[in-house]
């Protein structure tokens, strides 16, 4: 049995960039950047006041103290989107505000604090203002041709600031897989009907599909199938024009579990069916063409935990990010781990800085039927496959679990 090295190997090797889109920049969030994209001016783009104050010329009050105040004419102002458009000569100084354009001949700002008007037109200032001082330089943010967002990077809140700041109104970014969901199970009922007797609602539909939507994709629920082989077959072979393809529950050794048999049928190329893991161990994963496969066992908390693990990067490789694999922390365990088999286990963790460190428990039972243990974590605890102990107080590996996009 492979483990989940491995496993994200194969699935990363057999999964293709998709092609890509030009969005308005308001779509951009959480998209993936297609091409580099560089500034074609400074920003900012002119010289300006960092504060409320006087721009003035730094020899001037070179000398300039609280018992050697040195006077200095007021000869106009310069507010943001106003500048002032003389030049200061020496002896001269400009109100300004902060944005404000420094006015041609000020080389630097002394703040109001510093300052005492003697009159309308007069200033005393008690600050020696060196050459730039509270001055915001052209360029000092971003230089032209400066590379602002990179191809496979994501798009954040400040990214879309910037790319507004540039006047860049549209951008090319990589297109969403579209990602079929089908459930299977003849105990599966509709989240809008009464289950019956030894029925249950489908939950894991409605958790695959904003886990699909965190990591950019579009969700597409198919429906519920039952366990009959043929059925499954049917629905599957319907579901394969999507990027994605993930079928839950039917993939362990039960007498009812089709979907490999059905996957095989279908000529998809099934590359792994089981993983050494835990939760997740029946995770199947194939390939139709461009189409990936993935069946994630049933246990709501599998199907989460396979998903974060093993279709998240997929989602992610195929936008064209560069970064999909989840961030691991070092966290200290705050009470042990004992574990019986080799197997990498992922458990629910609840992770809390204290004191510049974090630290993590788990969330109790830790029972792959139980979703609310999934809901309860901020992150899962990583448990390698050789390891049998983890002790209180020792670091172990965790990953956070809601990422954004
Ligand atoms: P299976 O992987 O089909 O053996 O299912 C394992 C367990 O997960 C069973 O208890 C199922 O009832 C449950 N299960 C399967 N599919 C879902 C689903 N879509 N929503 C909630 N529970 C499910
Ligand atoms: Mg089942």
């Amino acid at each position: 049995m492979i483990n989940a090295s491995e496993a994200l190997h194969i699935i990363l090797e057999h999964t293709q960039l998709l092609g890509t889109e030009k969005v308005p920049l308001a779509d951009t969030l959480g998209r993936t950047c297609a091409k580099n994209i560089s500034a074609d001016v400074d920003l900012p783009s002119f010289d300006n006041s960092a504060m409320d104050g006087y721009a003035l010329l730094s020899s001037d009050v070179k000398a300039a103290s609280p018992n050697t105040p040195v006077t200095l004419a007021v000869v106009g102002e310069s507010s943001a989107g106003n500048p002032f458009d003389g030049v200061v000569e020496p002896s001269e100084s400009v109100r300004i505000m902060t944005g404000g354009m420094i006015p041609r001949g000020a080389d630097s700002v002394v703040p109001l604090e510093s300052v005492r008007l003697l009159s309308e037109d007069k200033i005393e200032c008690a600050e020696a203002g060196p050459v730039g001082m509270h001055i915001r330089a052209r360029g000092e943010d971003i230089k032209e041709g400066e590379i602002v967002l990179r191809e496979g990077e994501v798009i954040r809140p400040p990214h879309m600031g910037i790319l507004a700041a540039l006047g860049i109104t549209k951008l090319r970014v990589g297109r969403r897989p579209l990602v079929n969901i089908l459930s299977t199970g003849d105990e599966l009922v509709e989240i809008d009907e009464k289950p019956g007797e030894g029925q249950i609602r489908n939950s894991s539909a409605s958790a695959l599909a904003g886990y699909i939507a965190l990591a950019g994709g579009t969700a597409r629920f198919l429906g519920i199938v039952p366990d009959r082989k043929r059925r499954i077959r049917k629905k599957i072979e319907e579901a394969l024009d999507a990027d994605i393809v993930i079928v839950t529950g039917g993939v362990s050794v039960g007498k009812y579990d089709f979907v490999a048999e059905a996957l095989a049928d279908l000529e998809v190329h099934i590359l792994f069916s089981k993983v050494n893991i835990k939760p997740g161990r029946p995770l199947v994963f194939g390939r139709r063409r461009k189409t990936l496969v993935f069946g994630l066992p049933g246990n709501p908390v599998s199907t989460g935990v396979t998903f974060l693990q093993f279709v998240r990067p997929a989602i992610l490789a195929m936008q064209g990010r560069t970064d999909v694999l989840p961030v691991r922390y070092a966290a200290i365990l705050q009470s042990a781990i004992t574990k019986t088999d080799g197997k990498r286990h992922y458990l629910r963790g609840v992770a809390t800085p204290l004191e510049g460190v974090l630290r993590v428990r788990t969330t109790g039972t830790q029972s792959s039927g139980v979703l609310n243990s999934l809901a309860r974590a901020n992150c899962l605890i990583i448990v390698p496959e050789q390891v049998r102990q983890v002790n209180e107080g020792e670091t172990v590996d965790i990953e956070f679990v809601h990422q954004d996009p």
